[in-house]
């Protein structure tokens, strides 16, 4: 790879030089691997293949303008797959063992981490996965651990914009004491359908309802939802939506901002009272949303008159963005610098 044109990137796959694996085998985790393959050698009856026995993490690095590489909560990642691989019975990895080749694998690969003036990052794909033979419905005995990195473009090309989104009934993506709390393959599976019709009809996202009783938000395809009311933040409280780290960070950001927070069950009818509302998560920090269509009930639910994002979300997504390039100090404790 030659010149990378950073501002370019979009998020999609870009063969990077390394990435680093682990096996667990007879009931232990190997030392890390360092390779350039782009491959997996995998049985044919392996478990992911077979019953999804897969988990995945999504964080960035960030290149500040002290040219030094900062790593975004990487022990929350560390913990929340874990918390994902109790989920469907496969081993947890030791947080220092995540941690570590998150560190090998950004080290490895540091030409790929974009520039400060680009705005763009680079993406760190863990992911763990049965690999034992297994047909009869079992957990795996054998997994791999492996972390690739891309380079990808910033989210938001033509400045931080808004979109809408679309509630679509007739799907659920996890039910409430499923999988949807665990950052696991299936729920995207399940949500692929629903979401290339919402893509069809123009909207960027699917907005999810509580799968039992069709009354609540739950969260979009891929991201947590918020709304912000009276000085208030306020989101779902849900056992079917992922705990999200952005979220969680925003959360903390608005207390320290003087703002109330509340995690709660927030009904549809209550979104026309909401002043602003947004999706949050790793690929965007906040993308907010100028309008939502009930589309089977044909109500919709504007924010944004012009389209233009509201002032709330413009200061969290400059603030958390700030603190993510080492602009802003660091004052929760959220970064790694990379030595
Ligand atoms: C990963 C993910 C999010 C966002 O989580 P972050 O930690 O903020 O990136 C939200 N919802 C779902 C379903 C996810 O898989």
């Amino acid at each position: 790879m030659g010149n990378i044109n950073w501002t370019e990137l979009s998020f999609g796959y870009v063969k990077t030089d390394y990435n680093v694996r682990s096996y667990y085998y007879e009931g232990k985790w190997s030392d890390l691997e360092i390779t350039d393959s782009e491959q997996v050698p995998m049985h044919i009856a392996a478990t992911c293949l077979h019953y999804g026995q897969e988990v995945f993490e999504g964080l960035k690095a960030f290149r500040g303008k002290d040219k030094k590489i900062r790593i975004f909560r990487m022990r929350e990642n560390a913990l929340r797959i874990r918390s994902s691989a109790r989920g469907i019975s496969m081993p947890e990895l030791p947080v220092d063992m995540f941690e570590k080749a998150i560190i090998t694998v950004i080290n490895k690969n540091r030409r790929f981490v974009p520039p400060y003036e680009s705005k763009a990052s680079l993406y760190i794909r863990p992911l763990l996965v049965g690999m034992s033979a297994q047909v009869g419905i079992k957990a795996a005995n054998e997994y791999l651990f492996v972390v690739f990195v891309i380079p990808v473009g910033p989210y938001f090309r033509e400045g931080f914009k808004t979109t809408s989104v679309g509630i679509f009934r007739e799907y659920d993506r996890a039910a409430p004491y499923g999988t949807g709390s665990y950052k696991v393959g299936g729920n995207y599976a399940a949500s692929l359908v629903a979401g290339e019709i919402a893509h069809k009809k123009g909207y960027s996202a699917v907005l999810y309802l509580d799968a039992k009783e069709k009354k609540y938000i739950d969260e979009c395809g891929p991201a947590n939802f918020f709304g912000i009311k009276n000085n208030t933040y306020i989101t779902p409280k849900s056992s079917s939506i992922l705990p999200s780290i952005t979220n969680k960070s925003l959360m903390q950001l608005v207390s320290s901002m003087g703002m109330k927070v509340e995690r709660r069950q927030i009904p549809i009818e209550e979104l026309i009272t909401l002043d602003e509302a947004g999706m949050c998560g790793t690929a965007a920090v906040i993308s907010p949303i100028y309008r939502i269509d009930d589309v089977d009930k044909n109500k919709s639910y504007i924010f944004s008159e012009n389209r233009e994002p509201g002032p709330v979300s413009i200061k969290l997504y400059n603030k958390l963005r700030a603190i993510q390039y080492g602009d802003e100090e660091d004052e929760f404790g959220w970064i790694t610098v990379m030595e």
